[in-house]
């Protein structure tokens, strides 16, 4: 039998400190503990200062962001959304709960983003959308995109759940989009356990976001229990942005480390030629969400490789997401294929990041993958 795995280094780890038990504390003392309150506005400014738009809507998760975006732009039976293939199911599953039909769309071996030509290939007289995913951390090629939606008349849906605080051409991603949704999940940039925030410029859509995501209601004359629409509860916690406050006073000590992190895994798997980092392309200023390369060794498989790292060194790594046109619930949306996605999903591996990883840490971590190579 295999023996059982003890990981010491895992893919990733919040980096939770007094500041956020200090503001959690404050919210309880207050009795403010559910989406009423001072937190959650003073979370939504700050986020929105951040990123440079004019609103921030904090929601219950990143996918509750991506719901409610392709809710208030009106998203339904008979729409479709362009989405790539290569991200986390939850950017696709928002169209289809809605009714629309996602049309899935192959990555770019430039920057692992869509593929902006096969966009445009992909446009028809149904298309309402575009849910652009800055994956792991690698702003997409917003001019471009921007100038293909223009000329189409269509919404961009930034999904920067892996992007928090990437720049493209000095603008902040979640700040091109007509809506960006971010995630808060234990594994982000910056988390509040579960949670989510939606960004916009737009007033009336941040106003119908915030009727959506409460139950639709809105004051009516003297009607109590008024409800315009049929909503939904997608409400972030106090006590969740009290931990999002203290987080995003945080930020940028956390994409300074991890930034050094990158490079200190870069110089220290420099040299192999059976390993690629990821893309860092032009205009764009990334964030080390995870620490991702591409391994192709004639002998020893991606998977092998993840195992061996968690069974005889303890490290915790991850491969890269499945494609969506591979998984039965999508098969209906293939059209095509998607050989970038399935290059992608068959060689990546995420390493362990995290602000609180040492340079210990990463050299263990470098040389285990050095000797699983026979490097
Ligand atoms: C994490 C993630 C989400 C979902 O966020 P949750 O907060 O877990 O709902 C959506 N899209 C992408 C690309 C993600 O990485």
């Amino acid at each position: 039998m295999k023996p059982r795995t003890t990981i010491k280094i895992p893919v990733a780890r919040p980096d939770i400190g007094p500041l956020e038990k200090k503001l959690i504390n404050e919210v309880i003392d207050t009795g403010w503990v559910s989406s009423v309150g001072p937190m959650i506005r003073r979370f939504e400014s700050d986020f929105a200062r951040f990123i440079g738009t004019k609103y921030a809507v904090a929601v219950s998760s990143g996918t509750s962001a991506l719901d409610l975006a392709l809710n208030v732009l009106g998203i339904g039976p008979g729409d479709e959304v362009i989405v790539p293939t290569f991200t986390f199911a939850a950017s696709v599953n928002s169209i289809i709960h809605l009714g629309a039909t996602p049309v899935l769309v192959d990555s770019s071996p430039d920057d692992w983003n869509l593929d902006i030509g096969q966009v445009a290939g992909a446009i028809t007289s149904r298309t309402k959308a575009i849910i652009v995913v800055h994956i792991y951390g690698i702003p997409a090629n917003m001019k471009k995109l921007s100038l293909l939606a223009k000329r189409h008349g269509l919404y961009i849906i930034e999904d920067v759940a892996e992007a928090h605080g990437a720049k493209y051409n000095d603008r902040a991603v979640g700040a091109y989009g007509i809506v960006g949704c971010f995630s808060f999940f234990a594994n982000k940039i910056i988390t509040t356990g579960e949670g989510g925030m939606c960004t916009t410029n737009n007033k009336r859509l941040q106003d119908k976001m915030r009727t959506i995501m409460s139950h639709g209601s809105k004051p009516h004359g003297s009607i109590y229990y008024y409800h315009q629409h049929i909503g939904h509860n997608y409400r972030m916690t106090s006590m969740q942005a009290a931990l999002g406050v203290a987080q995003l006073s945080r930020i940028g000590d956390f994409l300074k480390k991890r930034h050094k992190h990158e490079q200190l895994y870069r110089r220290l798997l420099s040299g192999i030629p059976e390993i690629t980092f990821s893309p860092r392309p032009k205009y764009t200023e990334t964030v080390d969400w995870m620490h991702s390369i591409l391994v192709s060794h004639p002998r020893i498989s991606r998977d092998k490789i993840i195992t061996r790292l968690a069974t005889e060194y303890g490290v915790g790594a991850r491969p890269f997401f499945y494609p969506m046109h591979k998984m039965p619930p999508y098969r209906s949306y293939v059209k095509g294929t998607y050989p970038v996605a399935d290059m992608l999903s068959r060689h990546g591996i995420n390493l362990p990041s995290s602000s609180l990883l040492t340079e210990k840490e990463i050299r263990y971590v470098a040389n285990a993958i050095r000797n699983i190579l026979g490097i």
